[in-house]
């Protein structure tokens, strides 16, 4: 859930850089969306053409900005990288797409956070390769239209729910990505161990799995708080164990499923303060001092995936499963 906070860290982004894989072979798990990637880009491929536009969705950590790069290195074609909150008007989305050269792939993340204007003139260059600017206001106004380089568009979203469906029906190729299964982590894992140079054997590879909230930037970030913990406090010959790892994760705050501060904070204001719901998202949001996108597209996701957190018509409402882990007893009524 402190994916935001990671991101201001310039060397953490470097070795996520580094851990990155660039091909889809190297790409763990996903089986699906590669199989149907791997066609789409071949037939682009085989026809010496941009692939169709692509649409990755699902919780940030997944692996969309990889694949996009993924897209890009294997087509043999330049990538740019862009995201919607930089396209705060239409002037800088025609800015962008004026500058990409022929069969250019445009990453744009986040892109349901793109501005309305901009939205509009996307529709026009995802499907014929040409904008219309405006000039001028008023009476006076006249569009002139610009032809485009053609070019391969990825977008990606934590919320596809939020894009409009004219954006949404112009990508050839959606994809939704799901949280990974524990052994897909433990490849990552041991994959990034190998790249990092620090010896994670089995069991500890497995304890890392586990608490990695099916997510490999989690798992990355564990391994990478675990390999600090064995230089300091283990035995570097042996590698780590999993004690390492339980001693290594519970400093940073990640209980033995991988829950973290704010996943708990969400899930005792449900079932303490709001007994257990129903409760509206932004309420459950303020009282935990987050935002509520953050909550929708961090937390809520991974908290209902595990049968922890249901929704209901009225709001969200605390499943059994989350008082069995907070060990607190399912009583109707008081609690406090
Ligand atoms: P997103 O764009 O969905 O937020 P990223 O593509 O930035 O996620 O991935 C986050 C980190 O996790 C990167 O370091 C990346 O290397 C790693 N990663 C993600 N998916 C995979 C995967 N399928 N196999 C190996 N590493 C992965």
């Amino acid at each position: 859930a402190d994916a935001h906070s990671e991101a201001a860290d310039d060397s953490e982004l470097a070795v996520e850089g580094a851990l990155r894989p660039t091909s889809l072979a190297e790409f763990v798990g996903q089986q699906k969306v590669r199989g149907q990637l791997e066609l789409l880009l071949q037939a682009a491929r085989m026809q010496d053409r941009p692939a169709d536009h692509i649409l990755l969705s699902g919780p940030p950590g997944l692996g969309k900005t990889t694949l996009a790069m993924i897209v890009a290195h294997e087509s043999g074609r330049p990538l740019r990288l862009s995201s919607g909150p930089a396209i705060q008007h239409a002037g800088d989305l025609a800015a962008l797409l004026s500058s990409l050269v022929p069969g250019e792939v445009l990453f744009i993340d986040e892109i349901h956070r793109m501005a309305r204007s901009a939205e509009e003139m996307l529709y026009l260059a995802m499907e014929d390769f040409r904008i219309d600017i405006m000039v001028g206001k008023g009476a006076g106004a006249t569009s002139i239209p610009l032809e485009l380089a053609p070019f391969t568009l990825v977008g990606a979203t934590t919320r596809s729910g939020l894009l409009p469906n004219p954006l949404r029906d112009r990508f050839g190729f959606t994809a939704h990505m799901e949280y990974y299964e524990p052994d897909e982590l433990e490849r990552v894992i041991r994959r990034s161990a190998g790249v990092l140079a620090v010896d994670v054997p089995p069991a500890a590879r497995a304890e890392i799995a586990r608490r990695s909230r099916g997510t490999p930037r989690i798992a990355n970030r564990l391994l990478r708080r675990v390999r600090d913990f064995v230089i300091v406090h283990g035995d570097q010959d042996a590698g780590a164990t999993e004690a390492d790892v339980a001693a290594a994760l519970e400093l940073y705050d990640v209980d033995p499923i991988g829950l973290d501060r704010l996943d708990r904070a969400v899930l005792d204001a449900l079932v303490r303060r709001f007994r257990g719901g129903p409760v509206g998202l932004n309420t459950l949001a303020v009282t935990v001092g987050e935002e509520g996108e953050t909550i929708e597209s961090v937390v809520e996701p991974y908290l209902v995936r595990i049968g922890f957190i249901g929704r209901s018509p009225r709001g969200r409402i605390a499943m059994p499963a989350a008082y069995a882990h907070l060990g607190i007893p399912r009583t109707d009524g008081a609690l406090e």
